[in-house]
């Protein structure tokens, strides 16, 4: 087999489509499984469309999810003489040839073809006139052969084509003279010397006009694999206004890379029973063998699955960086890194699904204006703890070295200065006086990396609203 060349080539005119994505991703990790390149290029040929703030994203997203290629990006739209080159030269050996006729002809031709009860395959008046260049307007249709089959073995789909007698005679020149897609593609793709083309499904209706451009140009096509689509939990083709379709919308939510990545990988494509896949793992394992046909269902929760998997296992210095413009938010101030704001951040990973639940689990720790929840203060901060919390107090007063252990022995003196109060008893109304509410790490863990000088302070801020709440009954 020849070195192999896969390409990715997206049509940018806004943020990332999640299968366009895994497309990406497909073509990568076949080149590098087959120790092969990925080039990049940018079908930027509908002007109308296309906005290089689109293609910037492009960029932006497979560096992102680690894609990285090695060529390009090509940009389409700098290969317009190229593409016209060919156009002379199908027209020169008679493969293609130039049509006047007009948007009313087709028409008529089209209506005459379901009133005789026949699919309407075009082939024009022209086909074999051979017009010159000055006939006036026209577009340039490829000569789609009468017999024969334009048949390929699908990588995914196995056997697949179509009739020639099926496909109609393709437009591959408008008469603005700008090449269309199929001429643009097959085109670029021989020249970048492809040899797989890995697409979305959506494109396999495409490929028995590919082949019949191939034929007409006497190039060996590329080996085609076309990966079915990605569907919405309940089967039905992503929306762009019902579901969240763009990699960017993920990765704004707090999803990380690599749970986006393996997430990616995973619809459509199997390994076993295997649902990790490390970036290596991906470009180590990936084959078209195992893409299924069955439409691939976008299950979010197993992206929240995977995302707190790698949450877990993600270093703190990445997890900082990923956080740290949130924190920032919150505090309405620099947040630099300490070892108490370290371990903070683990004790949220535990109760983090994505990046986005650490800043407002921190919230207590980043600001001192804590607002104390009237529900948990009214229900926690009651006259009865008055004593408990202020021996509490009078027991860190001089607590050093301030430690998770030396916190809980402190409570098991006040718990049993008090009668045996059960620790939750005192944990809660602590809770409330130190975050503002009742959910936080635990305890000990909370006070000890809110460090001695703010709990303090707001045990005292506490017991004056217990007694003024007290004073005003
Ligand atoms: N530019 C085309 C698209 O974004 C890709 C064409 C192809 O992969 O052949 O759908």
């Amino acid at each position: 087999m020849p070195t192999v060349r896969t390409r990715f080539a997206p049509s940018p005119t806004g943020p990332m489509h999640l299968g366009n994505a895994r497309t990406a991703l497909y073509s990568w990790a076949f080149a590098r499984r087959h120790g092969g390149a990925l080039v990049l290029r940018i079908e930027d040929t509908d002007r109308a469309r296309y906005t290089p703030e689109a293609e910037a994203l492009v960029l932006e997203t497979l560096r992102w999810l680690g894609i990285d290629w090695d060529e390009g990006p090509h940009h389409q739209s700098q290969r317009r003489e190229r593409h016209q080159q060919v156009v002379e030269e199908l027209l020169a050996k008679g493969h293609a040839y130039r049509c006047t006729a007009s948007k009313d002809e087709l028409e008529r031709s089209r209506e005459a073809a379901i009133a005789a009860g026949e699919s309407w395959v075009y082939r024009s008046p022209h086909r074999d006139a051979q017009l010159g260049p000055d006939c006036g307007e026209h577009v340039v249709r490829l000569k789609v052969p009468e017999v024969g089959r334009l048949e390929w073995d699908d990588a995914v789909f196995g056997p697949s084509g179509q009739e020639a007698s099926d496909i109609p005679d393709m437009v591959i020149r408008r008469s603005d003279g700008t090449p269309l897609y199929n001429l643009a593609v097959v085109v670029d793709d021989m020249d970048m010397q492809i040899t797989h083309v890995i697409r979305g499904a959506d494109h396999h209706s495409n490929t028995p006009l590919q082949l019949a451009l191939y034929q007409a140009l006497d190039a060996a096509p590329p080996e085609f694999a076309h990966v079915p689509l990605i569907v919405n939990e309940s089967g039905k083709k992503l929306s762009k206004r019902r579901d969240k379709v763009s990699v960017q919308a993920f990765r704004e939510e707090g999803y990380l890379a690599d749970a986006v990545r393996n997430w990616l990988v995973r619809l459509g494509w199997s390994h076993g029973d295997d649902e990790i896949f490390s970036q290596d793992d991906i470009a180590r394992l990936f084959d078209l063998e195992h893409v299924g046909r069955a439409s691939a269902r976008a299950d979010t929760a197993k992206l929240t699955w995977l995302n707190q998997h790698y949450l877990k296992s993600l270093p703190i210095e990445a997890l900082f960086e990923a956080v740290q413009p949130s924190l920032e938010a919150i505090a309405e101030g620099p947040v630099p890194r300490s070892a108490a704001l370290d371990r903070l951040l683990d004790l949220c990973r535990e109760r983090s699904k994505v990046l986005t639940d650490f800043a407002p689990q921190a919230r207590w720790w980043l600001r001192d204006d804590i607002e104390l929840d009237a529900k948990a203060a009214k229900k926690h901060l009651r006259p009865v703890v008055r004593e408990p919390l202020s021996k509490l107090r009078g027991e860190l007063e001089g607590l050093d070295p301030w430690t998770e252990a030396g916190l809980e022995a402190a409570f098991e003196r006040v718990l049993s200065a008090c009668g045996d109060l059960p620790l939750g008893k005192l944990a809660q109304p602590v809770r409330v006086a130190v975050t503002g509410g009742t959910t936080s790490p635990g305890i000990f863990e909370t006070l000890e990396v809110l460090g001695p000088d703010r709990t303090r302070a707001r045990l005292a801020g506490a017991l004056e609203w217990i007694a003024a709440r007290a004073d005003s009954a």
